[in-house]
């Protein structure tokens, strides 16, 4: 079964206004593949949250901040602001409430017009290179990239067809720590998501990892991937990962402190880096280095889970496109989970 959209295990109602988002991103436009910063605000800043946090003063946030001068407080509440915009004709942001299922403004065009919420826009298959498609032995492949180095802080995924490359689905949660103070959490999330202009929806959103994961479960079942009550590897899928740190390191981690056992979907994956270094026989060291190479321009803010993970997917679409056969890279031994198994010598760490 395909699902179209992610929406299916979120209940709209308890959803915070997604409208109070501010995102500044660095990002690269790509059409031009020329550096530009720009700042995006949907609504001003809300004047009292149980979320309360400072926004570092910035220099368009003060630009921001003078041009709403004049405006009176009840439109600063409701009246949205679009600020140094000029790009948005070219590349949008994600809505990363929509990512998650959350987005309740999808009738609002101003919020339409900046933000996006289709992931096609990034992830177009190239039709020119299709006559280079090898037989691939998965029919899904889904691209992972885990944020956070103390805990999981995000959950991105995205499903793409193994054999025509097309997008199919994604799923994107932002995860609370369970084993940190409230200050500790909030010290973490504002250095790492506040200058990326999104610590504010990730409190908005962020729910534990365990409940990610029973989300994620569902989600899975929803494109019959696996079936909890029969466990075992993912049905003719695998996840796709840049390196072996997402699977072999952080997901056992992450079990452990959120006190659950390693789920058995986890058990084996793909590292792109050694496909990568197999097919084209060229070293690369990460994301960053395969898109300069393939000479894909970098889309959305570097360290943002969900942009990270559409960077890789567009990687492994171009690897597809050049005719690249995927594989199981790592495995997990079932009598001593400890022991992964690799399947290249020739590989990176
Ligand atoms: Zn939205």
């Amino acid at each position: 079964m395909k699902f179209a959209s992610s929406i299916s295990s979120t209940k709209l109602s308890e959803n915070p206004d997604p409208a109070k988002t501010l995102r500044s991103e660095t990002l690269m436009a790509s059409a031009a593949g020329a550096f530009s910063r720009r700042f995006l605000l949907l609504s001003p800043l809300p004047l009292s949250s149980a979320h309360s946090f400072a926004l570092k003063p910035s220099l368009s946030f003060h630009r921001l901040l003078s041009r709403n001068r004049g405006a009176s407080a009840s439109m600063c509440l409701s009246a949205p602001v679009v600020v140094d915009a000029q790009t948005t004709d070219r590349w949008k942001p994600m809505c990363l409430y929509h990512t998650q299922g959350k987005c309740t403004k999808m009738d609002d065009a101003l919020h339409m017009k900046t933000f996006n919420h289709d992931f096609l826009v990034d992830l177009k298959s190239n039709i020119r290179s299709l006559n280079k498609l090898r037989p691939q032995n998965l029919d899904y492949l889904l691209v992972l990239d885990l944020e956070g180095k103390v805990e999981i802080l995000e959950f991105p995924v995205v499903m793409i067809d193994a054999k025509s490359m097309d997008f199919i689905d994604s799923f994107h949660r932002f995860v609370r720590p369970t084993g940190m103070s409230e200050q500790r959490i909030n010290e973490y999330i504002e250095g790492k998501y506040g200058k990326l202009g999104v610590d504010r929806v990730w409190h908005d959103t962020a729910i534990p990892f365990k409940e990610v994961l029973g989300e994620f479960e569902q989600w899975l079942n929803n494109h019959d991937l696996w079936v909890k009550e029969q466990g075992g590897l993912l049905n003719r899928a695998a996840f796709v990962t840049c390196g072996n740190w997402d699977l072999k390191t952080k997901i056992p981690e992450q079990c452990k402190v959120s006190k659950i056992k390693t789920p058995s979907y986890f058990m084996e994956w793909i590292n792109l880096k050694d496909i990568y270094l197999n097919f084209y026989k060229r070293r690369a060291t990460g994301m960053m280095t395969m898109l300069r190479e393939l000479d894909i321009p970098i889309l959305g803010s570097h360290h943002l889970g969900i942009d990270d993970t559409k960077n890789i997917t567009r990687v492994l679409q171009r690897m597809l496109a050049d005719g690249a056969v995927m594989q199981i890279t790592a495995k997990r031994s079932t009598s001593a989970p400890g022991d992964v198994k690799f399947l290249f010598k020739n590989r990176i760490r």
